[in-house]
C-alpha cells in the first residue's frame, strides 16, 4: 500500500524522550529529570484551576486577555505585546514556522535547547550550532555562522542544560552583531531563578532594539508545567504574526486562570526562588567535594560531569540512582554523553540524591 509523502526532515525527527517518572519495582520515586518547581504549584494556582473545571464545556478566551493583563501587571509590560502559548514550545515552534523555512538556517549555541532544532528540523529548515567556550554561549561564533539564510538565532538564558548564561552586555553584543532581520529568540524559561546583577532576561533589547523577542514559562519556577503554558514580550509586528498563526484557542482556559493566579502570587514565588538559592548551592558544594564536573549553573538544576574509569561512569551512577528511586535525566541526546542534569527538587530529595552519590563515588 502506498502511503501520503511525509515533508522532507519529518521522517529524521526522533520522537522527543521526555524525562522518566516511573521506575519499576520502586513505588517512592525522586523525580529530578524535567526541571520542574521543586515546591508544585501555588495553592493560588490550583484553587483557580479547580475554580475553572466548573465552565469547561465553555471555549477559553482565545485572546488570554485576563492572563496578558495578569502578566503585564507582574513584570511591567504591555499586554499588546505579549502572546500566549500551550507551553513557551508551543512559541518556538511558531515562530520556526512563521519566519523560517526549507532552505533557511536556525542558530543555536552547540548544548543549546534540542527543541530549537527538533522544530527546525520539523518544518525543514536547516539548524546550524555555534561552537560554546566551556560550555557558555561564545557570542563571536555563534556570529561567525551567520549566512545571508540565517532567520532566527535561538538563545536560552541561561541555558539548558549547561545551566550557564551570558551576561546582557553580551546579549547586547550578539544583537548588534546581527543583521536587523535576523530575530534573536531569547529563551528565558530560568530567568525568575538568576540572581546576578549583569543578567537580564530579554525585556530591555526587545524594548531597544528590533525584532528581539523574549520567551518565557509558567512550567519551571511556577509549577505548571502540566498545564501547559508560556508566553512572549515581542515587537508587535510578531506578536500579529503570532497571533496569525496560533490556533485560535491554543491556550486551554483551566490554564489561563492558573497562569494568571500563579504570577500574582509573588510570595510563593518569591518563596521557591529562595529554596532554590539555598539548594542549588548545596547540591553544587556537595557535588563538586565528591570529584564531580560542575557548571555554575544559574537554574534550577545542575549538570554534572562523570569520569570515564569503567564502574565510575554517567551510566553506572544513573543506574545506582535509579536503585534509589532518583530519576535523573541523562544528557546523550545534548552530546554530553558524561553528563547527568539533576533537577533541584525538595530539600528532602537533595539529601537522599546526594546521599546516594557520596555512595556511589565512595565518597
Ligand atoms: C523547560 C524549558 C522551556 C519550557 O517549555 P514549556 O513548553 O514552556 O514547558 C523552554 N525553554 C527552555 C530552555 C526550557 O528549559
Amino acid at each position: 500500500m502506498t502511503q501520503p509523502s511525509v515533508r522532507p526532515g519529518i521522517l529524521d525527527l526522533k520522537p522527543y524522550v521526555a524525562g522518566e517518572s516511573t521506575l519499576e519495582g520502586i513505588d517512592r520515586i525522586i523525580k529530578l529529570s524535567s526541571n520542574e518547581g521543586a515546591l508544585g504549584p501555588s495553592p493560588r494556582a490550583v484553587a483557580a484551576m479547580r475554580a475553572a473545571a466548573m465552565d469547561m464545556h465553555r471555549y477559553p478566551d482565545g485572546a488570554c486577555v485576563a492572563l496578558r493583563e495578569a502578566i503585564g501587571r507582574r513584570h511591567g509590560l504591555d499586554p499588546a505585546r505579549l502572546a500566549c502559548g500551550a507551553g513557551s514550545d508551543e512559541l518556538i515552534s511558531l515562530l520556526v514556522r512563521a519566519y523560517a523555512g526549507p532552505g533557511d538556517e536556525v542558530l543555536f549555541p552547540a548544548h543549546a535547547f534540542l527543541m530549537y532544532r527538533l522544530y527546525a528540523q520539523g518544518a525543514g529548515v536547516t539548524p546550524v550550532a555555534a561552537p560554546e567556550t566551556d560550555l557558555v554561549a561564545n557570542v563571536d561564533a555563534l556570529l561567525d555562522k551567520v549566512t545571508e539564510r540565517t532567520r532566527i538565532l535561538f538563545m536560552a538564558n541561561p541555558n539548558n542544560p549547561t545551566g550557564t548564561y551570558l551576561p546582557h552586555a553580551e546579549v547586547r553584543r550578539l544583537r548588534e552583531g546581527l543583521r536587523d532581520d535576523v530575530l534573536l529568540v531569547l529563551d528565558a524559561a530560568y530567568a525568575e531563578y538568576v540572581d546576578k546583577n549583569d543578567y537580564e532576561p530579554g525585556v530591555t533589547l526587545v524594548d531597544s532594539h528590533p525584532n528581539t523577542v523574549m520567551l518565557r514559562t509558567f512550567s519551571k519556577i511556577h509549577g505548571l508545567g502540566g498545564a501547559r503554558l508560556g508566553w512572549t514580550y515581542a515587537p508587535a509586528h510578531v506578536v500579529d504574526v503570532l497571533n496569525r498563526v496560533r490556533s485560535p484557542f491554543n491556550v486551554a482556559a483551566a490554564a489561563q486562570a492558573a497562569g494568571a493566579a500563579a504570577i500574582a502570587d509573588v510570595a510563593f514565588t518569591d518563596m521557591a526562588r529562595q529554596h532554590n538559592d539555598y539548594w542549588l548551592a548545596w547540591t553544587t558544594d556537595r557535588l563538586r567535594a565528591l570529584g564531580l564536573g560542575l557548571t555554575d549553573s544559574v537554574g534550577n538544576f545542575v549538570l554534572a560531569t562523570f569520569h570515564t574509569e569503567p564502574g565510575r561512569t554517567v551510566q553506572d551512577a544513573d543506574a545506582f540512582l535509579r536503585g534509589k528511586g532518583v530519576i535523573a535525566r541523562a544528557m546523550g541526546a545534548y552530546g554530553l554523553p558524561d553528563s547527568l542534569r539533576i533537577t533541584i527538587g525538595t530539600g528532602e530529595e537533595m539529601h537522599a540524591c546526594v546521599d546516594a552519590l557520596t555512595e556511589f563515588t565512595g565518597g
